[in-house]
């Protein structure tokens, strides 16, 4: 029991599981205020614009207790939109920082001297060189 009590400490505290965890619960707290947007602040003028109807109450009434409730499937499919969009608009985010990032290494890469100066003839000559190409002197790393 405490070996168990251990490994799952071990994998908790990875720092992927945490961020995730943190993920799904703002992602969830943010699926909500999604679905508040969507059906308490957008829909109610839209259903105004289209004649006073209440988007969540509307429905095909087939029996007297059997309806098809399309005005809530249409609140929740445009609850996915708005979500797929902010998702689309955070991993664009992401990548493009991590581009960025990705440079900015290159560009350190990039300043990193490739040329050392001979020290008995005074030649520019790679770094990497055990023997100079001018004069033949062997070098000290
Ligand atoms: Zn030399």
């Amino acid at each position: 029991m405490k070996n168990f009590i251990n490994e799952f400490k071990k994998f908790a505290m990875r720092g992927n599981v945490i961020d995730m965890a943190v993920g799904i619960i703002i992602g969830a707290a943010f699926g909500k205020i999604v679905n508040s947007l969507v059906e308490d602040v957008l829909m109610p003028p839209i259903g105004l614009i289209l004649g006073k109807v209440d988007f969540s109450d509307l429905k095909f009434i087939l029996t007297d207790d059997v309806a098809i409730r399309y005005g809530a499937f249409i609140n929740a499919l445009i609850s996915f939109l708005i979500v797929a969009f902010a998702v689309f608009l955070l991993i664009k985010a992401i990548n493009t920082l991590q581009e960025r990032m990705a440079a900015k290494e290159k560009e350190e890469e990039a300043a990193e001297p490739t040329v050392k100066k001979c020290p008995y003839c005074d030649s520019e000559i790679s770094i990497k060189a055990t023997r100079c190409p001018h004069c033949t002197s062997e070098l000290k790393k």
